[in-house]
């Protein structure tokens, strides 16, 4: 028997483990997205795509489809999807582990100016017009509106629309990981003097962070929201070590 596992997605660590284990014949391993992406990668497992309708929905799904085990990979700031994985584990009685990358911590040369939202980053911008590189998902994008006296770099996955009212405002999509020199060459040609960033972690979108430190940029940064306590790993190695001792390999695997 297959052991079932739900790989909660949506990051690159969510993939990378899932490519682990769709090697495995021990595991039968299903990612489940958001479907906020509009060109998903290719996966290497089965996916489902869309909400499952609050922890009840969840609980039903890990329940229906005999999960042995749920995996909460999604992004730290994704707090709402984490919360409600805590409480379908707890209603459905399936264990639940989180892999969790640590945090950037503050290093010396950083300018960084620590905000609770992003309603919070556009006040923070100031009064006076800046030109700010704005590091953030289409969907959190719509309080710049706010300030328009500033003019923006925007780089998100996907096209922003529509695009914001503010009168400057320049779009490009991309997809990770950014190089460190590409940032800042990126950072110098557009005049940058303000990055809104959260602390994502992992090397992915660092580039950025280091280069504003190299040109003495500020960085105001989006604390990480509370998520909830539960049995977590950093990297995709130890959930895999995790999986070795719960569900040990029987004799002649
Ligand atoms: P969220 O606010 O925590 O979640 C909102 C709702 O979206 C959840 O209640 C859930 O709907 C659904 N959902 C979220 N992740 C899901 C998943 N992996 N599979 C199925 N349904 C999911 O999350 P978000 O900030 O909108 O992020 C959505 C996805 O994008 C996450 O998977 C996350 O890993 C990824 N992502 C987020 C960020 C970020 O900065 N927030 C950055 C990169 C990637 P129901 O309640 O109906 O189940």
């Amino acid at each position: 028997m297959k052991n079932s596992i739900l790989i909660l997605g949506g990051t690159t660590e969510a993939r990378l483990l899932a490519e682990v284990l769709a090697q495995n014949s021990r595991f039968a391993t299903t990612l489940s997205l958001a479907g906020r992406t509009r060109t998903p990668i290719a996966m290497p497992v089965p996916v489902r795509t869309g909400g499952f309708g609050g922890p009840a929905g969840l609980a039903a799904y890990l329940n229906d489809h005999g999960i042995d085990l749920l995996i909460d990979a999604t992004h730290p700031y994704a707090a709402k999807i984490s919360a409600n994985a805590a409480e379908a584990s707890r209603l459905s009685g399936v264990p639940l582990v989180a892999l969790r990358r640590q945090g950037w911590s503050e290093q010396q040369g950083d300018r960084w100016t620590p905000v609770e939202s992003v309603a919070a980053a556009v006040t923070a911008l100031g009064k006076t017009p800046r030109r700010a590189f704005l590091a953030l998902g289409r969907q959190e994008l719509l309080p710049f509106e706010q300030a328009p006296q500033h003019s923006y770099v925007i780089r998100s996955v996907d096209p922003v629309e529509p695009p914001l009212t503010v009168p400057s405002a320049q779009y490009m999509t991309a997809r990770g990981p950014f190089r460190e020199s590409d940032e800042l060459a990126l950072l110098s040609d557009h005049g940058i003097d303000a990055i809104v960033s959260k602390n994502s972690g992992g090397s992915a979108s660092y580039g950025k962070i280091v280069a504003a430190r190299k040109l003495g940029i500020e960085v105001i940064m989006i604390r990480r929201p509370v998520l909830p306590q539960v049995t977590s790993f950093e990297s995709v190695d130890a959930v895999l070590s995790h999986l070795d001792q719960i569900f040990p390999a029987e004799r002649g695997e």
